[in-house]
């Protein structure tokens, strides 16, 4: 049989995940690119408004015409229009969140925005399933794992852990310590915002330094990662295994039972044994 590797027959893969679209950011992404790191910035439409996070702070939420320049080269996701606590408002006023939020993202994009975090990350399976219809197809939660694995449910996407986990240097030992035989992913996220209120931009630095820039990982934003194993998942094989057809337009690599990298082109069907 075979197992799912990342891209390049990666077996490591690390996103980020940050809310709210604030001037922050603006540092945040600075340092990321300087070590190849990508991830995925969730914003909420009817908030782009330029002007102070929370009153008399120098931290703005950016303008539309910001948020076209900042996020250049990383994903923009959904966070709800006005950031609402999704399960206590109305349904209907869930949907008009949802879309409007949608709509002003896609109209500075120019590109389908079909990713999510929930704002406060509070999800219950009602909206999932309203998120869904709406063409929702990933939202983060604020649920800390403290593990690597791949999400079961991509609408209750769970993160390794918030930045000011006080296990965050562990848990990059464990992440990058020996192989598992299996797909990693390493999912950080929080508010660039924290950064500057706790004085501790020294802790995504570090970050950073221990866990960008290695061949080995996948540096992806969250909707990469969907896609990628949305790919994987819709793989056709023979029932013993030994032939696949995949029908997407994405490469997918594996590791085969003789411990060799495959890759199954787009379009193509492949022996992953000979
Ligand atoms: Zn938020």
């Amino acid at each position: 049989m075979y197992r799912m590797l990342f891209p390049g027959g990666r077996e490591w893969a690390l996103t980020l995940s940050y809310d709210d679209g604030v001037s922050t950011d603006i540092r945040l992404i600075g340092i990321m690119k300087d070590h190849g790191i990508r991830g995925t910035f969730n914003l909420n439409g009817g908030l782009m408004h330029g002007r102070p996070r929370t009153e008399g702070s120098h931290i703005t939420r950016l303008t539309p015409d910001e948020v076209r320049e900042v996020y250049r080269g990383m994903e923009i996701a959904c966070h709800g229009y006005t950031h609402p606590f999704m399960e206590q408002v109305p349904s209907d006023v869930l949907v008009g969140e949802t879309v409007l939020d949608r709509m002003a993202l896609e109209k500075i994009t120019g590109a389908p925005v079909r990713g999510m975090a929930y704002p406060y990350g509070t999800n219950i399976p009602e909206v999932r399933e309203r998120l869904k219809a709406l063409g929702i197809v990933y939202s983060r939660t604020t649920v800390s794992t403290e593990k690597f694995d791949l999400p079961e449910d991509f609408l209750a996407w769970h993160a390794t852990c918030h930045h000011r986990n006080a296990r965050l240097p562990e848990l990059c030992d464990a992440f990058l310590g020996a192989a598992s035989r299996r797909p990693r992913l390493f999912y950080l996220w929080g508010h660039s915002y924290e950064f500057d209120d706790a004085d501790n931009w020294d802790v995504i630095e570090r970050f950073c330094d221990r866990m960008g820039g290695k061949q080995e990982i996948w540096y992806a934003t969250n909707m990469e990662i969907y896609h990628y194993i949305s790919a994987y998942r819709a793989l056709v094989s023979t029932l013993t295994g030994d032939a696949l057809y995949n029908p997407t337009d994405t490469d997918v690599f594996l590791m085969n039972r003789k411990e060799e990298i495959v890759r199954v082109p787009a379009g193509s069907t492949l022996r992953t044994e000979e």
